[in-house]
């Protein structure tokens, strides 16, 4: 079973959370029909939102939204603490030349800014708070944004294999952050071990687990493991409810238009590329509903 695994120091001043997502960084490549640019973006991209969400609490979901000028043009993936994860790009086939060999994520994503939604259920609209893209890597702009919202200092390594023809064979990453307090002497020590640590495409590429993604990284610190028992999944909760509820948001113009087409209307899910069709009869029905509001 694949889960994130948490790890916290045995001070308390790190913690951490290490992950090999291989499967479900496919699985969303497969739905959204990526090319190798987006499944290099949106692989890392899920990998950092899923890192991220285990650090919250229980129901909490944590999105990432990355705006940037770039062909991909967005990127927006979500996670859950329970690790059910899904996104999607707005150009998943969008290339961009090679730079110096590899993949150039910066150029594919532009310039711009990523938004960090934070929700949880009983809460009636999210916390988002947004930086601008430092890098356009990915890794760097969540470590800017922790350092940004929540002053925390932290170490984040996300990768993505590709092969030739652009098919995932390995995913992963690992997140280390600082908490408030930490001394000097954990501080320098973990600077040590980051300075050593191996690039994280090679311990991807021999087949590494969660446990020596984050030893590469905190070397000999003692770290403990913490109950996570939750299995990594692509997962997406659409429903014909949520799909009627997203077409009343449009608005009572474009409802209006499609009814005006006078069919039926098919509506893909952009996470899981599901289709559900809504019949012009209850299309009427939404339409009305906007003049009984009104
Ligand atoms: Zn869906």
């Amino acid at each position: 079973m694949q889960r994130v695994h948490r790890f916290y120091s045995d001070d308390l001043f790190i913690r951490a959370t290490s992950v090999i997502s291989t499967p479900v960084v496919r699985e969303m490549c497969a739905l959204q029909k990526t090319g190798p640019l987006a499944a290099m973006a949106m692989g890392r991209a899920v990998t950092g939102a899923v890192l991220m969400a285990a650090q919250l609490r229980d129901k909490q979901v944590v999105g990432l939204h990355f705006r940037g000028n770039g062909p991909l043009g967005g990127v927006y993936v979500e996670a859950s603490y329970e690790g059910e994860c899904r996104g999607w790009c707005d150009e998943p086939l969008a290339e961009v030349p090679l730079k110096d060999g590899r993949i150039d994520v910066a150029a594919g994503l532009g310039i711009g800014l990523l938004n960090v939604i934070r929700s949880q259920p009983f809460e009636k609209s999210p916390h988002i708070g947004t930086v601008e893209l430092i890098s356009s890597e990915i890794g760097d702009d969540i470590a800017y944004y922790l350092h940004q919202s929540d002053q925390t200092p932290s170490v984040i390594a996300l990768g993505v294999i590709l092969s030739p023809v652009g098919e995932v064979g390995a995913a992963g990453g690992v997140l280390i952050e600082l908490m408030p307090g930490a001394t000097e002497t954990v501080i320098s020590t973990l600077e040590a071990a980051v300075a050593k640590a191996r690039p994280l495409s090679d311990l991807l590429s021999e087949g590494a687990g969660p446990i020596e993604l984050l030893k590469n990284y905190t070397g000999s610190i003692p770290m403990n493991q913490a109950e996570h028992p939750y299995e990594l999944r692509y997962s997406c909760r659409c429903s014909i409810d949520r799909v009627e509820r997203s077409i009343t948001m449009l608005g009572k113009d474009e409802v209006q238009n499609m009814v005006a087409e006078g069919r039926d209307s098919n509506v893909r899910c952009e996470f899981c590329g599901r289709t559900y069709k809504i019949e012009l009869a209850r299309l009427e029905e939404i339409l009305a509903s906007f003049s009984t509001i009104n």
